[in-house]
């Protein structure tokens, strides 16, 4: 039944049947809602507020561009200081070959700027036929109808699938926890998904294939799962060997979250070909994402049309730049990505010492201060909870009477059910919060 108050808002939420907490004041991990009570933002909503909240230096920082300059257009002629700073703090050091970004609002924008650039690198090569992407089942890249044409996941994907599925096959993700068969060794696991996408690869064509996206660490769809060892080196070089471009989206798990800056550090491997970020890039103050390219995209668009099929009129907005640069600063100056990788540890043992042992819980697993729990109705023998079970809600609902916001997840995405938690405090975590 729809509670009266949403019946009669003017904003419409997204389960009508849920009166939405109204949060009046947040202060570092911490926020109040109108009701009095205090909850403890334990995923940075989802997965964003990663300084918690209330910065004065990033107040002060959005401040001072508005007294400064508050808009321009950034797809044409102008720029702002903020916007260069930004970027030039991503890319100075041209981590992996990349050195060039756009700025756009949403994640679901970066994704979408992503595939259209990878489109148009091969146009201007003379590739025009280069245009099909794989992604991955149980897959999540955004909401947008291009997002969601390369997201595998199948319940968001449903309605709208006389809009999407063009151009775009899946292969199944790593996910040994659920998908490596009995009595397969890691090994054999790696190989096996190897043999699937390189057989898509030959079935489609190289010659028609564009680009290859994944998540480094799956977030929300599979619950903050690292790939096994090896797998994008194997991506890498199967990309590598058919002339295919890398895309990994990094919206959820990129900008320090797992603890190095980029979550494909820990792969590796020498970096993608294009490369989306968000959340964590402006910590929430402002709606900013990002897409980051390799010099070799750069140098062909130079080298053929000399310019971007692609722009938003908020592109690169110098307010969010503005605060996104305080926020990056912090990070630095603090030495925030040391506090990720401590706190991490920490977390990961609480995890493993109070929540292992209840019941239902089958896998506990994560990077940095990315972390979810897993659940199955027998996690002894491996059986999954009923498609309409809704477990992980109960879970978020009684965390949330106990004062914590954590994200929950059914697994509605196609062939696997799963159903998982995220704990992802923000960089700034104390040891006594955790606990
Ligand atoms: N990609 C990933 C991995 C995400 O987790 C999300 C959002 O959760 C998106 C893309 C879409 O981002 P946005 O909601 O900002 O459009």
């Amino acid at each position: 039944m729809t509670d009266p108050f949403v019946a009669q808002s003017h904003i419409l939420h997204r389960a009508f049947g849920q009166r939405p907490e109204n949060v009046v004041t947040a202060e570092g991990i911490k926020l109040v809602l109108e009701s009095g009570k205090t909850m403890y933002d334990a995923t940075c909503g989802p997965s964003v507020s990663v300084l918690g909240h209330h910065q004065p230096k990033v107040t002060e920082a959005i401040t001072r561009q508005l007294n400064q300059v508050a808009y321009v257009y950034s797809g044409a002629r102008f720029t702002a200081e903020p916007n260069e700073e930004l970027a030039s703090m991503i890319l100075g050091s041209r981590p992996g070959g990349l050195s060039k970004a756009i700025f756009v609002n949403s994640g679901s924008e970066a994704t979408d700027a992503a595939i259209k650039l990878a489109t148009q690198y091969w146009h201007e090569r003379g590739l025009p036929n280069k245009s099909h992407v794989i992604a991955r089942k149980q897959s999540y890249h955004g909401n947008t109808i291009g997002a969601l044409n390369v997201s595998g996941h199948t319940s968001r994907r449903e309605i709208y699938r006389d809009w999407i599925s063009q151009n775009v096959s899946f292969v199944d993700p790593c996910y040994a926890f659920r998908l490596q068969k009995a009595g397969e060794s890691s090994d054999q696991y790696l190989q096996r998904l190897r043999d699937q996408l390189e057989a898509e690869i030959i079935r489609l064509g190289p010659q028609n294939i564009s680009s290859f996206i994944a998540e480094t660490v799956s977030g929300t769809t599979l619950g903050c799962l690292p790939a096994i060892p090896g797998y994008f080196k194997a991506v890498r070089e199967l990309c590598d060997k058919y002339d295919i471009l890398l895309i990994l989206d990094e919206i959820m798990c990129g900008m320090g979250k797992t603890g190095t800056m980029h979550a494909w550090e820990q792969e590796g491997i020498r970096g993608p070909d294009i490369q989306t970020i968000g959340k964590a890039l402006g910590g929430g103050f402002v709606p900013l994402s990002g897409v980051l390219l390799h010099q070799k995209i750069f140098d062909a668009l130079a080298a053929g049309s000399k310019g971007l099929l692609h722009g938003h009129t908020f592109q690169a907005h110098p307010i969010a730049t503005a605060a996104a640069v305080a926020v990056q600063k912090i990070i630095k100056e603090q030495d925030l990505l040391k506090n990720v990788t401590k706190m991490g540890r920490i977390l990961q043992k609480a995890l493993e010492d109070m929540i292992r042992p209840l019941p239902f819980v089958a896998d506990i697993r994560g990077r940095g201060l990315f972390w979810a729990v897993e659940f199955l109705a027998d996690p002894e023998k491996g059986v999954a909870f009923p498609k309409n079970s809704k477990f992980c809600n109960k879970v978020v609902d009684s965390a949330f009477e106990n004062g914590l916001n954590i994200l929950g997840n059914l697994g509605v995405t196609g062939d696997v059910h799963v159903e998982h938690v995220i704990i992802a405090p923000p960089y700034i975590v104390s040891e006594s919060e955790i606990r």
